[in-house]
């Protein structure tokens, strides 16, 4: 079903009319972890000014320390609902359980399948029985053919809005925290005709390699990228060394200037 070779055209998913496809980068951006109203409003007037056309926002964080922040739950999803209404972003944001698909479908636009969960069958299944588009990031050490058989698990619920992500692999390197797969971007969208987009944030796992594994992504042909925004990231509850702040903006806005968005 997402294979290319019986539908050769590439595919442009829809979230709350907000096209991510061959025709254009879509910018989607905002906060890792929702952690109160005023730091998520804040990072998604960031996020729109800087040309994003999508908020981003965990309120589920799959966090690989039980002991570090896990995300408000309900009371996330509900800020999330308040900023897009604020703001007119539509909201992508993860699931991390089955049980919990059905709530987070009805405050998101888009629900998003994080890296430790991307061979979840129950959980993909279920998201792609949700009538929601599905963002599904690449697992850490998934093979691009591993990673197109998890979106099949989507697809053969009857859901074709599916947008890969890119998100870093599992290397021998540690000076990044993930090993961007550039190749993979125009890999999967020879083999699959569903968009594919980039996360820079954790694949590089550092500010200072956002913009460029961005620029990296765009040359390579990604349909969008996916960006960690913070207003205050020395006191983010979640992934702070990764969030672009103010003073990244301005850059991020000019190369996000080349593509305007198509709504
Ligand atoms: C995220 O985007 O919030 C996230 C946890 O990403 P990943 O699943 O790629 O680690």
């Amino acid at each position: 079903l997402v294979s290319r070779d019986n539908h050769p055209e590439r595919s442009t998913v829809r979230v709350g009319g907000v096209p991510i496809g061959p025709d254009t980068v879509t910018l989607i951006a905002g906060p890792c972890a929702v952690e109160t109203p005023e730091q998520t409003l804040e990072a998604a007037l960031m996020a729109k000014a800087a040309g994003a056309t999508l908020l981003r926002g965990g309120a589920y964080k799959p966090r690989t320390s039980p002991y570090a922040f896990q995300g408000l739950g309900e009371a996330g999803l509900r800020i999330l609902a308040d900023v897009r209404e604020e703001t007119g972003l539509p909201v992508v944001t993860e699931v991390v359980d089955a049980d919990d698909v059905e709530l987070v479908a009805s405050y998101a636009d888009m629900l998003q399948v994080g890296t430790r969960n991307a061979q979840n069958f129950a959980l993909l299944q279920a998201v792609g029985a949700s009538g929601r588009p599905v963002m599904l990031k690449r697992g850490m050490s998934a093979t691009i053919e591993e990673w197109l058989m998890a979106a099949e698990y989507v697809a053969q619920r009857g859901n074709l809005d599916i947008v890969l992500c890119e998100r870093g692999i599992r290397t021998f390197e540690t000076a990044t925290r993930n090993t961007l797969d550039v190749s993979a971007v125009p890999l999967a969208q020879r083999l699959s005709h569903l968009p594919v987009i980039v996360d820079p944030s954790h694949s590089g796992g550092h500010r200072d390699l956002v913009l460029p594994l961005t620029r990296a992504a765009i040359a390579a042909g990604a349909d969008g990228v996916i960006i960690d925004v913070h207003p205050h990231p020395e006191q983010a509850l979640c992934d702070g060394p990764q969030a672009l702040v103010d003073g990244d903006l301005d850059e991020l806005a000019r190369v996000m200037e080349r593509f305007p968005p198509l709504l």
